[in-house]
């Protein structure tokens, strides 16, 4: 009897210990997924709300703007922009100053909007608001741009951070807004190959020369194979003076890609003056 009481008793315990696993692993299971959705709900919140006016969308759309927020949005192709950068210029010439005096090492660069009102929040929110999802819609302009341009591409390479940055953010920008151009175009993206080894947020104080020589001398390409005769298409989130794209383009280049290509979601309104003394075959000889 007391065999069978306290097999019994044995049983129960047994039991009772299985159930305090099972109830600890559901309660382990059920946190993870009450964090994984949190974690989603923050980079891809399911909501269909306008992301600039904040209005209900009527259904599931790729880009979640109301069309009376389209209309406001500000495209450089109702602009007069460089034939080369892409900048928005003032003036007769076909080029900004900066293609004019060489200082842009890549082949093409277009943007989708110009960096003011509205597109300037949304990517404000996007670096410095950690709204990564503001990556799906702002990705899907760019790839329309680059069917509209009808660029050939074989290789996406998101214009890097440094592993510093990168943390503090815990995205990098530009790798969201190439992976969703990716998704688009059906183009593959690399996001090893090229990196950042150095951080060069204190650029303020230095001179355009040496700003140049510390943004190259901070770029590396990893495996020279993965880029070695592929017409490269860059991606950033906003152009303003070119020199990132150039210098990003300087090292691709250096492991010989054929081509790069620049796209990003704005251009900065530098209104650069052009020069009309230069003749078109000089400039893109530079
Ligand atoms: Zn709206
Ligand atoms: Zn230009």
């Amino acid at each position: 009897m007391t065999t069978q009481k306290s097999t019994i008793a044995k049983g129960k315990l047994k039991k009772g210990k299985i159930s305090e696993r099972q109830n600890v692993f559901g309660t382990c299971a059920s946190m993870f997924v009450k964090l994984y959705h949190s974690a989603c709900s923050v980079f891809f919140p399911s909501n269909i709300k306008c992301l600039i006016c904040g209005d209900d969308l009527k259904e599931k759309q790729d880009i979640e703007i109301c069309d009376a927020c389209k209309f406001k949005l500000q495209f450089l192709s109702d602009t007069t922009t460089c034939a080369r950068c892409g900048a928005p210029i003032t003036g007769q010439g076909q080029y900004c100053l900066n293609c004019q005096n060489g200082d842009c090492e890549f082949d093409i660069a277009r943007s989708v909007f110009v960096y003011e009102g509205e597109i300037r929040h949304l990517i404000a929110g996007l670096k410095y608001n950690n709204k990564p999802y503001l990556s799906r819609t702002l990705s899907q302009y760019i790839a329309e741009k680059y069917k509209e341009l009808g660029w050939e591409a074989d290789l996406i390479v998101p214009v890097p951070l440094s592993s510093a940055r990168k943390k503090w953010r815990g995205y990098n920008q530009a790798e969201l807004l190439a992976e969703g151009v990716s998704d688009v175009i059906g183009v593959p993206i690399n996001t090893e190959t090229l990196i950042k080894i150095k951080d060069t947020d204190a650029q303020a104080t230095l001179n355009l020369s040496e700003r140049r020589k510390n943004l190259r001398e901070s770029f590396k390409v990893m495996d020279k194979y993965a880029v070695k005769g592929k017409r490269i298409l860059l991606i950033d989130d906003v152009m303003t003076t070119g020199s990132t794209a150039s210098a990003c383009t300087h090292e691709l280049k250096k492991a010989h890609a054929s081509r790069v290509m620049v796209l990003s979601i704005a251009h900065a309104k530098t209104e650069i003056p052009t020069e009309t003394t230069k003749n078109s075959a000089e400039i893109l000889a530079n």
